[in-house]
């Protein structure tokens, strides 16, 4: 094993949580080594978005063969196309397993700035709703954290990432600092006024994506196709924000291609850095710091600190709750109503997807003054999309061929509207990841494995949807074509939560409040992991803004001394 040289602090991962550390971290002059399991991401040569899917091989989709002999076979949607072949940015190398009925779905981007690239962006505040969602309804655990504390820090995330909406006064979801919305096509002025018959909001999303510029960033062009990585950088992402911020600094050395396996302790059980293997050379290699930071995204946060075993952790780095792995939530995702809108048919037909995005949505409206007041507990929010994308997936729902076929798909073109449910997962003893004790990945790591169920008040939260739908889409004078007969497989919205969650009482939570294990105070999280529950809000924008005040009591404890520098 070949020893290297000592940091003052090691991040794992660069990605919105690991870049957003390592950024602050730099330019607070320590020195920093960040280091990411796959290649760096680098725009010109991986995003190849402004080619038309007819100008490619396999007209979009990419080669069937790709990930033939791959030990992680299964191919990823939207982000993962012929539109990154040959980048090598995707993780296809390293296995997980699902435990017998778990059908988890684990998708990883390990280029630099992970799944960071390619996020939808939709970037709304948590509240006291969900912090105190405990106290209001009985269950769970409340967060150790309140909304009045908090609020400074989604300031903060949302002035740095730039996020576009409106100020809307709505109970479940604060309100913050935004750029100007993004503009509404016809068909989200339809959606509201249905929505607004049947009594439920539509309003414009949260959404990091630069109307304006802003901060050296450019404006968005709105070529539609964020998920597919922007080439110009007007959506936050690591790649043009953090990680050049990070790199001007001086005090960064990156590693890529470095696939950290555990973190090493010292004879006190402290962390004292971490061993990866190379990939290129497929040695295991030890890095040595006074502080580890872990933001390996919330699942493989946890998959690393299960397998750092010693005789202080014999069940994993600061396992002494026994909670490390437990509590795993995600949001359910899945279409509980697609159609179309007559009114809209035979009109031209203009390329209007422009933010590859739902600019707007339903925000949750449930059970918002009486916390039981549906079947459910909590509440989900809904996000519409439709109008001319740059594929006519409604070709499916009409009959016919040849010539009359094709003009009759142009006609119905601006049409097609449907649904996305985001409903949150209540954590449950059965919903866990754990090591697998017979299977390790090609380069010798014990791998993940994923114990999952749909629990009945999320079930509840779908079925009700399938209704909002049917009420919508009459409210609308649309036609309703269908709805999804089951939710879309547990890991599809890459919102995972709870598996390292926070809390004050060290004998249930991994870590304390500022995100820093209780049992080894030299080792902080920077991701999901740390959230106890899952909400009605996508994760993103509150690793970022978590992770700057995590950061923050870390530069304060090196101030105070409870951490030395090298
Ligand atoms: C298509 C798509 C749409 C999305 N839409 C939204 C949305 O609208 N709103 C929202 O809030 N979120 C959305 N997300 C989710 C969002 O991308 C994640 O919440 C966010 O990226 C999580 O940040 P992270 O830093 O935890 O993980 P990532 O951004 O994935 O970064 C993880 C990093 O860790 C590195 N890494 C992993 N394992 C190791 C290891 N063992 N050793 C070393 N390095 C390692 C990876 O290489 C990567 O750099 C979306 C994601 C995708 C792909
Ligand atoms: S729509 Fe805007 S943010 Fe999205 S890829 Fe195009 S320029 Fe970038």
């Amino acid at each position: 094993m070949a020893a290297t040289r000592v940091f003052d602090v090691i991040v794992v991962g660069t990605g919105a949580g690991g870049g957003t550390a390592m950024k602050i971290l730099c330019e607070a002059g320590l020195s920093v080594c960040a280091i990411n399991s796959g290649p760096r991401t680098e725009p010109a040569r991986d995003y190849k978005l402004h080619r038309q899917v007819y100008d490619l091989k396999y007209r979009g989709y990419g080669n069937p063969m790709r990930l033939e002999g791959k030990a992680h076979q299964e191919p990823y949607s939207v982000e993962e196309s012929e539109y990154s072949e040959n980048s090598d940015i995707f993780e296809h190398d390293v296995a997980y397993s699902n435990a017998p009925g778990t059908d988890w779905y684990w998708k990883r981007c390990k280029g630099t700035g992970g799944k960071a690239n390619f996020w939808g962006r939709s970037s709304a505040r948590f509240g006291d709703i969900d912090f105190k969602a405990a106290g209001l309804d009985g269950f769970g655990e409340n967060w150790p954290v309140e909304y009045a504390e908090i609020a400074p820090w989604s300031t903060k995330a949302e002035r740095y990432m730039g996020v576009a909406s409106t100020v809307q006064n709505r109970p479940s979801n604060p309100d913050g600092e935004y750029l100007t919305p993004m503009p509404w096509r016809c068909i989200e002025y339809i959606i509201q006024k249905g929505a607004e018959k049947i009594g439920v909001p539509y309003l414009p999303d949260r959404c990091a994506q630069l109307t304006v510029a802003h901060d050296g960033h450019p404006a968005c062009h709105y070529c539609g196709n964020c998920s597919r990585g922007c080439d110009v950088g007007s959506f936050f992402s690591p790649t043009w924000f953090t990680i050049p911020q990070a790199e001007a600094t001086k005090n960064l050395t990156l590693l890529t291609n470095a696939l950290v396996r555990s973190v090493l302790v010292d004879e006190d059980g402290k962390a004292r850095g971490v061993a990866y293997i190379d990939r290129t050379t497929k040695r295991e290699v030890e890095l040595y710091s006074k502080v580890v930071v872990l933001a390996a995204s919330c699942v493989e946060t946890a998959h690393i600190m299960l397998n750092s075993k010693s005789r202080h952790w014999p069940t994993g780095i600061a396992n002494s709750s026994g909670q490390l792995g437990r509590n795993l939530s995600e949001h359910l995702y899945g279409c509980p109503g697609y159609g179309y809108l007559p009114q809209l048919r035979g009109q031209p037909a203009r390329p209007d997807n422009i933010a590859d995005s739902t600019v707007a949505w339903m925000p949750r409206w449930q059970n918002l003054k009486n916390p039981h007041e549906e079947k459910f507990i909590r509440g989900y929010s809904v996000y519409m999309g439709g109008g001319c994308g740059e594929f006519p997936g409604h070709y499916s729902q009409l009959e016919g061929f040849g010539s009359e076929f094709k003009r009759n798909i142009k006609r119905y073109y601006p049409t097609p509207v449907g649904a996305l449910i985001q409903a949150p997962t209540l954590p449950s003893s059965e919903n866990y990841v754990d090591i697998d004790p017979r299977k390790k990945d090609i380069f010798g790591i014990p791998q993940l494995r994923f114990h999952f169920q749909w629990g009945t008040n999320e079930l509840l939260m779908w079925e009700h949807s399938k209704q909002v739908m049917i009420d919508l889409f009459k409210a609308m004078d649309a036609e309703l074509w269908g709805m999804d007969d089951e939710p879309n497989r547990p890991g599809t919205s890459l919102h995972e939560t709870g598996v390292c969650r926070f809390g004050n009482d060290p004998k249930k939570y991994v870590t304390n409040k500022w995100a820093q294990t209780h049992d080894v105070p030299n080792l902080y999280i920077c991701d999901a992991s740390i959230f106890p529950s899952s909400t009605d809000k996508t994760t993103t924008m509150p690793i970022v803004a978590f992770t700057m005040r995590t950061c923050d009591h870390l530069l304060e404890n090196f101030k105070k001394g409870t951490h030395s520098r090298v």
